[in-house]
């Protein structure tokens, strides 16, 4: 294997550990803990054990982190009700609601009822258009995790070519549009590109956000390109015995690996990111509440 493997584990806990020294300073100015807000909706077991993650690592970094319950069968309406009473609460600074939601219930419509300002997933419409504006705003995690780990891999990355396969409001397209904020030259590839293979071949950096098990063959990987894997694909490992899984991206990571000059893997790469992401979108979203300028707290433009 030529790639460095990129721990994306190991890059998640110091920035959770930087996210805990502001929270501490934070904390000595506001009077009280930044406080992240976590609605669980329903009883989806995977769900569950994303929130239960969210939430552990907030409290570690030292912010107030509060789970709210409700069964499957609430109402769209309560739903709703239950984002505004966050939104007017000031000891919340970030709102969080885990998807996906039961399907009665219009997730866009609960998501765009949070305060764009507690938006600390970065997915309501109103920072959807900061970011394409290039304003200040609250970023979505996981792309923003991507970004950051190709800019450690590589450093300054002006001029380079990105293909973001996937165009999915929650990572492919914000993925691109924060690609190009660092001045890449972006392509989006979707389920009717035709010559994507081409296309992988020629790109520096490939952010692979489709959810289909190793779809990405290792050959096709530019020789010394940074792959970011952020597919989750649980598939059968009959190696491990009878009824036995294991995760797995969207790139055939072994063969990738022989091309890459960077990869990350699945699990251990981009997944930790999004969560560390979030603590630092609410370690922002309460200073500028608070009108307090930290350093390390800015994002976006500005
Ligand atoms: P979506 O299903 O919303 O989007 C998938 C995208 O892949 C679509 O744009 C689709 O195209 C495209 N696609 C499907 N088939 C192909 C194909 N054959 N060739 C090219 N593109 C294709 O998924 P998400 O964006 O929400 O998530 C993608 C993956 O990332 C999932 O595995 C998910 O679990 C994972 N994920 C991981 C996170 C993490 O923290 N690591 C966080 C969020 C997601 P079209 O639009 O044309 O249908």
């Amino acid at each position: 294997m030529t790639a460095t493997i990129i721990d994306g584990k190991a890059v998640a806990a110091e920035i959770d550990r930087r996210v805990g020294e502001a929270v501490a300073q934070l904390e000595g100015l506001l009077g009280r803990k930044p406080g992240l807000a976590v609605v669980l909706i329903g009883e989806d077991p995977a769900s569950e054990v994303y929130v239960r993650n969210k939430v552990r690592r907030a409290t570690r970094a030292g912010m107030n982190s509060t789970e709210i319950r409700k069964p499957a069968t609430i109402s769209q309406d309560e739903a709703i009700t239950i984002v505004r009473q966050l939104n007017d609460n000031p000891s919340v600074d970030g709102i969080l609601v885990q998807m996906p939601l039961p399907d009665h219930i219009d997730a866009g419509a609960v998501i765009d009822a949070i305060d764009p300002d507690k938006d600390v997933d970065g997915l309501t419409a109103v920072s959807a258009g900061r970011l394409l504006a290039g304003e200040e705003g609250l970023r979505p995690c996981t792309p923003a995790g991507c970004v950051l780990l190709a800019e450690q891999a590589m450093g300054d990355l002006t001029g380079k070519s990105v293909l973001v396969i996937g165009r999915s409001i929650l990572v492919g397209k914000p993925a691109a549009l924060l690609f190009l904020e660092k001045n890449c030259t972006v392509t989006i590839a979707h389920s009717r590109t035709v010559n994507l293979p081409e296309l992988c071949r020629s790109a520096d950096i490939v952010v692979a956000a489709v959810g289909r098990p190793e779809m990405i063959p290792g050959d096709w990987i530019k020789p010394g390109a940074c792959v970011l894997d952020v597919g989750i694909n649980r598939v059968a490992a009959p190696e491990k015995g009878e009824g036995q899984t294991r995760l797995v991206g969207d790139v055939a990571f072994e063969a990738a690996s022989r091309n890459a000059g960077w990869i990350t893997p699945v699990p251990g790469g981009i997944g930790p990111m999004t969560i560390a992401m979030l603590l630092r979108n609410t370690m922002t979203a309460a200073a500028r509440r608070a009108d307090i300028d930290l350093a390390g707290t800015r994002q976006g433009a500005g």
